[in-house]
């Protein structure tokens, strides 16, 4: 790995559970990309040559990973702020996807139209991958790229965001020492870097995940040199409880899909629908847990929901909130910063909330659940289905044919029942609407890093 390392320019990183700076890393010149760019380009030849060498590579650098544990998950708490012990999960996960997607390739096919022509399908890489991250699962979400790039057989370009560079350039020095030169290189530095790699005219496809905003700002780059784009973008979840749910029976589970990585996590649960007779019911079960679970810095053993990562990301969600106050909703728990150094908001559950609020047609992306009541199941679908996004829903009850009857008339990429956002490595990864672009994930992931090259040739007499 090669990174930026021109003394006297840096991005100073704050831990978010002290506020106090925990580390620096380059801030990358826009025009210093063309090197790296180039260099991705030169390593491109060798690493596409060799299949059998991709896989042995891949599977030593899962292993060089889960080597480093320690090291890159205590860096992941202090930069992102998450409990220690979900920071270990991501650096498994991290490691998992380098597995899973090491021992994965694509399939040549025949394809016979009657001709006596033999048409073979073969896969080719495309060329250097720019992969953009952002800050809510820094080493997953990256590997989440890189993996399928490089065993389809391209280089790659990881930029990942400035609040939380630290872990990443950790992660590429490690895998530095298991891959060839310039294979993947790390760059870190402020805007306008990921403009400018996200229009690279070397970059053949640019795999994004980030806000919408960013998304769209993203694909208009990558249209100056017609690169491919994949863009997992923002979400709104919704979890639609049926009148035959066990309020008690789920209440863990629905609380941690909303509030697991404080809240921060694009198909977390951003909006709960009760049916009016159990709504009271269901934000007293989620308040509770709210008023009572521990809060405090990730590198704490006893906290389970850390800061939000940074200042803008706190400020927006105090206003969110904030405004939803003021058009009438209540905390039931929560509603408020706290009055301790860092970026610590309580967790906060709001009933009463109008449904035009912000907080409930935005995403808010931190540790804040709207819970609104419902009159018919055909009104809640039509709420769930109204926002702008689609990436995830959920539906619980104990009727598991008609939660799965409901569920199907859900627009979104991924829908649940009685459970939220657990994903395969296996399953194709997509949001509809504004959430995305593309597929990642499983084969799919993999073939969105791959041309098809077509082979006609003409059966032997
Ligand atoms: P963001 O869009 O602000 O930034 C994402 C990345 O893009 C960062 O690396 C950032 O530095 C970079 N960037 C900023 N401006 C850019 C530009 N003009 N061109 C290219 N790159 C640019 O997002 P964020 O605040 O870091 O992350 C939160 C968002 O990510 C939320 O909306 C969340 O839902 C979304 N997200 C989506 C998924 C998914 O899979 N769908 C997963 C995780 C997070």
């Amino acid at each position: 790995m090669r990174t930026s390392d021109e003394a006297g320019r840096g991005i100073s990183v704050t831990d978010p559970a002290t506020g106090e700076t925990c580390g620096e890393a380059p801030d990358m010149r826009p025009d210093e990309l063309d090197a790296v760019v180039g260099r991705a380009h030169r390593a491109w030849a060798g690493w596409r040559a060799d299949a059998a060498a991709r896989t042995h590579a891949l599977s030593g650098a899962a292993d060089a990973v889960e080597a480093a544990g320690d090291g890159l998950a205590r860096l992941l708490t202090r930069e992102q702020g998450k409990p220690l012990a979900e920071s270990y999960a991501e650096v498994a996960r991290t490691a998992a996807r380098l597995r899973y997607f090491a021992d994965l390739a694509p399939r040549t096919r025949r394809i016979g139209d009657g001709r006596p022509v033999r048409s073979e399908v073969r896969w080719r890489p495309v060329g250097p991958v720019a992969a953009i991250v952002p800050w809510n699962f820094p080493l997953q979400l990256a590997a989440a790229k890189f993996a399928p790039a490089l065993a389809a057989g391209n280089t790659v370009v990881l930029k990942p965001s400035p609040y939380t560079p630290l872990a990443t350039r950790l992660l590429g020095s490690v895998l530095a020492a298991v891959l060839p030169e310039d294979v993947l290189t790390v760059v870190t530095g402020r805007e306008p870097l990921g403009a400018r790699l996200a229009s690279h005219p070397g970059i053949r496809h640019v795999t994004f995940t980030g806000s919408v905003p960013t998304g769209r700002a993203v694909a208009e780059g990558a249209a100056a040199s017609l690169a491919r784009v994949t863009l997992e973008l923002g979400g709104n979840d919704a979890a639609v409880l049926l009148d035959d749910v066990d309020v008690e029976g789920v209440a863990d589970r629905l609380f941690w899909a909303a509030f697991r990585n404080c809240g921060q996590v694009c198909m977390a649960v951003k909006r709960v629908y009760a049916p009016a007779r159990l709504h009271a019911e269901v934000v007293e079960a989620l308040a509770l847990r709210a008023k009572s679970v521990a809060v405090g810095s990730g590198l704490d053993p006893d906290t389970r929901i850390g800061p939000v990562n940074n200042a803008p990301q706190l400020a927006r969600v105090a206003e969110l909130t904030a405004r939803a106050l003021a058009d009438g909703a209540r905390a039931a728990a929560g509603g408020h910063r706290l009055d301790r150094p860092g970026h610590f908001f309580a967790p906060t559950v709001l009933t009463d909330v109008p449904p035009d609020s912000a907080v409930v047609t935005e995403e808010q992306f931190g540790p804040v659940l709207p819970v609104l009541p419902y009159g018919s199941v055909d009104e809640a679908v039509a709420a769930a289905n109204g926002t702008g996004f689609g990436l995830g829903g959920s539906v619980w009850g104990t009727d598991l044919d008609r939660a799965e009857a409901v569920a199907d008339r859900l627009e979104c990429g991924t829908a649940w029942i009685n459970h939220h956002a657990e994903l395969s490595l296996a399953q194709p990864f997509a949001g509809i609407k504004d959430s995305g672009v593309g597929v990642a994930g499983g084969p799919w992931g993999l073939y969105g890093n791959l041309r098809p090259f077509v082979v006609h040739c003409p059966e032997a007499p």
